[in-house]
């Protein structure tokens, strides 16, 4: 039996909150460079997070493409592939039936991908939950990944891999989001390979990844946050355990704090700061007044006595 999606409470309360993350964003977009990435890949309805068997998901790309192929998977279980329904050729869009059974109140992960007639790949992932009936469903968030993967940077220690995603409505930001993020993370003499300790890899695939770096607006930081119990407010950052969430006013406007030098090396401070959880460590505090701030204290507010310090091994 087939059905349309239903949108349910927890889509309608992302939808309200909306208008706030606009507003809040309103003074950065003015200053942000205008879109290297276009929408690659659109779901409908885009407010949909919840699924049952047998419910239809349609998608739409944003330019005729060709060899369609789209993934369902449990966050942990393998991915199976599945029948993709008029998106051959030059198709433009297409829809997939979501396979039964889908356990309630569980993340599965849609992802669909195209290649354009002149190789590029267009790519979406969306993750939607079981429902649970008689009771409003998690939300998940819709989300762009960047695609492809990178080398395994580092010479020892175990191997996180990771995704750079944003949430799917500020698309337009994730190519400056991997040029500051991966200008961090792959800096081979300060970043958080350069002691043999770990090893990192960027992938696109998000349910395999160890740590899927997000940039979103600041109620999904907030939603993300708050399944591990963190109140980011509206204006900070956390890792929720899958997530290294930034708070997109945060990434545009830069620290709370004045003291950072530059929105670059506050950038770079919040990407490894979150990303440093994604390797299991936890908080730091400043060690002595006038010491650079060890890269696992909370700088954004404040460096309390230190400096502001935005490498894992500072030189
Ligand atoms: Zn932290």
């Amino acid at each position: 039996m087939r059905r349309v999606l239903t949108v349910l409470v927890a889509g309608a309360l992302v939808l309200a909150a909306g208008p706030v993350a606009v507003a809040q964003e309103g003074a950065a977009r003015a200053g942000a460079q205008r879109p290297q990435t276009q929408q690659p890949v659109r779901f409908a309805p885009a407010a949909q997070t919840t699924v049952s068997g047998g419910d239809v998901v349609s998608f739409a790309f944003a330019e005729p493409v060709s060899a369609v192929v789209a993934w369902w998977a449990r966050a942990g279980e393998p991915a199976r592939q599945l029948p993709v329904t008029a998106a051959t050729g030059a198709a433009t869009g297409g829809s997939v039936t979501v396979p039964a059974p889908v356990k309630p109140g569980r993340p599965h992960v849609l992802s669909v991908r195209g290649t354009t007639p002149d190789g590029r790949d267009l790519r979406r992932v969306v993750t939607y939950y079981g429902t649970v009936s008689g009771r409003p469903a998690r939300v998940g968030p819709a989300t762009t990944v960047m695609t492809g993967r990178s080398p395994v940077m580092g010479r020892g220690g175990r191997l996180f891999t990771f995704t750079i995603e944003t949430q799917a409505s500020v698309d337009w930001q994730l190519q400056g989001l991997a040029e500051d993020a991966l200008r961090a993370l792959f800096d081979e003499q300060r970043g958080w390979t350069a002691r043999g300790s770990y090893r990192i890899q960027r992938i696109d695939d998000p349910r395999s990844a160890d740590i899927r770096v997000l940039l979103a607006r600041p109620p999904l930081v907030d939603a993300l946050c708050r399944q591990a119990g963190l109140d980011t407010g509206g204006i900070v950052s956390c890792w929720n355990g899958t997530f290294a969430a930034l708070n997109l006013t945060r990434w545009v406007t830069g620290a709370l704090s004045p003291r950072f030098a530059s929105l670059e090396q506050y950038r770079t401070y919040l990407t490894n700061h979150e990303f440093g959880h994604g390797l299991r460590l936890g908080h730091r505090t400043c060690p002595r007044r006038g010491a650079l701030s060890p890269i696992m204290q909370q700088q954004t507010g404040g460096q309390d006595g230190c400096r502001p310090n935005g490498w894992p091994y500072p030189r």
